[in-house]
């Protein structure tokens, strides 16, 4: 596993609880979608799904996670 993949794995955590800009979530949506490592290794439409039912229950990252969700699909489908 690269350097660049190891610390896309360690920011999606913190993503998950929250403390990653969106800018920063960005960089980290770009790789995934250009990394055949890192888009074997998650599934990261389950890992927003579940920022989002999250924010059922707290203040919602919900726009946040649909918006780096779809720039995701978006990279994904202009490599396709
Ligand atoms: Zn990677």
């Amino acid at each position: 596993m690269s350097d660049e993949c190891q610390q896309s794995k360690t920011r999606v955590q913190e993503f998950l609880q929250r403390e990653l800009s969106e800018t920063e979530m960005d960089a980290i949506a770009s790789h995934i979608a250009t990394c055949d490592n890192c888009e074997s290794e998650y599934d990261f439409e389950v890992l927003f799904n579940s920022v989002i039912q999250r924010s059922c229950s707290e203040a919602p990252p919900e726009e946040l996670a649909q918006r780096v969700l779809a720039r995701i699909r978006d990279q994904i489908s202009k490599l396709a």
